[in-house]
């Protein structure tokens, strides 16, 4: 009699096991990915880093490999909980984008199977009540991302807006504070920024108190190597940090490498070199203008090639820090020859 429920449970472990070991067997047989995984890793890759270029790519891959639109929106939705709403968002974005080009190409894909829904609609509620006191807007009606990817949305009510802003402690203020502060630390978050900038006003912050936090977010920044000590003032404008990495009595007296710290509104005089000067731009946002010519906008991954004897100045953009490393040959002993400094005028006429 009390064998049998041993034997039962004995077989049951037999039937489990043996099925875990059969699925653990095959899945060791397969060596490589196939190419559902092989898609979904590069859309999650490239929307963890906010590479909406190369996440177009593998959004169109994973259409091509044959994942439903409903299934690439899930793992766009997914990525909000290991990389942030705005990442997420500008994902699903892109998604819309990629799907209209498809189609206008007369390409049709599959919408696929629809999600479980979890929805908690008390929660979600009380979620969007919150959201419309912050924003001082009534929603009548889901537009763009929230429209297409009806989870994104519920999980912003829900999880953002329901359960962490309804636990206290903090202000709303206060929590605007620390999101427009995240996301002035975030590459490729400006349209989230610029909602919660306003969103931040209608909480009670200034623009001041605004302008303020992004200083200290900037000066908060780590660049790749120390910002050295200051430029001097007689041939820059502004607060101009130089560190020099390579000086020409260590390269033969032929060239000379330094990074240049610019915080906002910063920037060298006029000035030419004689044999040339290359930038790599490395933070921040920057301008460089020669002589007559209209100014060139800089930003991180930027490469500035200049000809020598060639009049210019580089610098900082007015509302941001501007890293550079240049690389400047010397000729004669010679690197450069200053002239006289870009004034306001100049500097604020693009
Ligand atoms: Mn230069």
């Amino acid at each position: 009699m009390q064998q049998k429920p041993a034997s039962l449970l004995t077989g049951l472990c037999f039937v489990i096991f043996g099925f875990i070991g059969q699925a653990e067997a095959q899945s060791m047989n397969r060596q490589t990915l196939n190419a559902r995984q092989q898609a979904i890793v590069p859309i999650a890759a490239f929307t963890a880093r906010g590479d909406l270029d190369k996440l177009k790519g593998a959004l169109n891959e994973g259409l091509d490999a044959g994942m439903s639109i409903n299934e690439i929106k899930e793992v766009l939705v997914q990525m909000y909980a290991y990389t942030g709403f705005p990442r997420s968002l500008n994902a699903i974005n892109t998604l819309i984008a990629v799907l209209e080009e498809r189609q206008a190409k007369g390409i049709s894909d599959k919408t696929g199977e629809k999600p479980a829904d979890f929805s908690d609609k008390n929660k979600y509620n009380k979620g969007r009540k919150t959201l419309e006191t912050l924003s001082g807007r009534k929603e009548t009606k889901l537009t763009g991302a929230n429209a297409f990817a009806p989870a994104i949305d519920e999980f912003l009510k829900e999880h953002l807006f329901a359960d962490i802003f309804g636990r206290g402690l903090l202000t709303h203020q206060e929590r605007e504070l620390a999101t427009i502060s995240a996301l002035s630390a975030l590459d490729g978050a400006e349209p989230q920024l610029n909602a919660h900038k306003t969103i931040g006003k209608n909480a009670g912050l200034t623009e001041t108190q605004i302008n303020e936090l992004s200083k200290i977010v900037q000066g908060g920044q780590k660049s790749i190597y120390p910002r050295g000590n200051r430029a001097p003032a007689e041939w820059f404008s502004g607060v101009v940090w130089l560190n020099s990495l390579a000086s020409p009595a260590e390269t033969e007296g032929l060239y000379s490498i330094g990074q240049v710290t610019f915080e906002a509104g910063g920037r060298t005089h006029w000035h030419t070199h004689p044999i040339g000067q290359i930038l790599l731009c490395t933070e921040g946002k920057g301008w460089y203008q020669e002589r007559g010519k209209p100014a060139r906008a800089l930003q991180k991954g930027d490469v500035v090639v200049i000809p020598k004897e060639v009049e210019h100045w580089h610098g900082a953009a007015a509302d941001s820090q501007f890293v550079h490393i240049a690389i400047t040959n010397n000729k004669d002993g010679n690197a450069v020859t200053w002239l006289n400094p870009v004034t306001n005028e100049e500097y604020g006429r693009f």
